[in-house]
């Protein structure tokens, strides 16, 4: 058992508040997998040129990280710059360039296609979808996107979303997405594209998860020190897909549990620059920090332990 993942892998360029990194491992398919690998093993699916750097492939080469289908073409690796407000919670985009992602058409391969998970992390909705054209038969599809992606390519972004059963996206998107302003509407919205559950990211107030029948809110787990927020949305959904993946069923208390655990992922990763504070998680600090939520929201996780790999 596996999850697939497709998305960005890149180098950010990144300033907040507390300094400025360049050129550091980022993109959403790399936040997924270290996040998720706590859970399940991960496939990756993306592109990279022949300048990533050594470093940055270290850092995924984990052992629950498959990295078969990370591919490396002639020509520049994704790019993204963004600059954070004083408080961080708005970010403004500085440069997006997608180099070897703007032809990117992946082969992906047979142990790939089979497996029954599948996150469409924050890419070009048309790679989103021919990804999932070519899985057999999976039982989990879930997908993320971006305003950048919003913004270009809505009617592929709509298409994509016909196709998938749980969106993970966040609050300020999903209004630009649907044109609704309060949160709860822009949730009932996006239902009404295809998806059966919406998970909306909050930044620093949570998430919360729609669904036909289940309401929930989440709040994040409190970090005192917060040093850069990139990835943060990603590494919910790693924590969100993967709890959920290792899950028999997907059912409302598995949705709401799953939810706990995306909310404990992204925490790590505000406490650093890049994918620093989400590397030092471990299975010991991940389950204190389940137990931590799980006590101030008064919500039984239940067998807590049994969940990480
Ligand atoms: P998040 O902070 O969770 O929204 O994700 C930030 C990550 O998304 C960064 O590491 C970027 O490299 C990546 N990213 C930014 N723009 C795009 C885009 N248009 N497509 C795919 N990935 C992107």
């Amino acid at each position: 058992m596996s999850i697939a993942v497709v998305g960005s892998i890149g180098l950010d360029t990144i300033q907040t508040p507390a300094g400025r990194v360049n050129d550091v491992l980022g993109g959403s398919a790399a936040y997924f997998s270290l996040a998720a690998r706590h859970f399940m093993p991960v496939s990756l699916v993306a592109v990279v040129g022949k300048d990533f750097p050594r470093d940055g492939r270290a850092l995924l080469d984990q052992p629950d990280v498959d990295l078969a289908g990370l591919e490396v073409q002639d020509g520049k690796t994704f790019r993204w710059e963004g600059v954070y407000s004083d408080d961080m919670n708005t970010r403004e985009t500085i440069r997006t360039e997608l180099n070897v992602f703007e032809h990117f058409k992946p082969d992906l391969p047979e142990r790939i296609r089979s497996l029954k998970n599948v996150f469409l992390a924050n890419i070009d909705p048309v790679l989103q979808r021919d990804v999932l054209a070519q899985l057999d038969q999976p039982r989990l599809v879930l997908a993320d996107t971006m305003n950048y992606w919003i913004k270009t390519k809505k009617d592929e972004l709509l298409e994509t979303l016909k196709k998938v059963q749980i969106v993970i996206i966040n609050e300020e998107e999903a209004r630009e997405l649907t044109g609704e302003a309060l949160t709860h509407k822009a949730a009932r919205a996006i239902l009404s594209l295809g998806p059966e559950t919406v998970v909306i990211k909050q930044g620093e107030h949570g998430a919360f998860l729609q669904g036909p029948e289940v309401f929930f809110t989440c709040p994040a787990y409190p970090i005192d020190n917060v040093i850069d927020p990139t990835g943060a949305g990603d590494s919910f959904a790693g924590g969100f897909v993967g709890a959920l993946a290792r899950m028999a069923r997907v059912n409302d208390h598995n949705l709401r549990r799953a939810v706990v655990y995306g909310c404990v992922l992204a925490s790590f990763t505000v406490e650093g620059f890049g994918v620093s504070g989400l590397a030092r998680a471990d299975r010991d600090s991940i389950l204190a920090r389940a137990e931590a939520i799980s006590d101030m929201t008064k919500f039984n996780l239940s067998d807590t332990a049994r969940i990480l790999r």
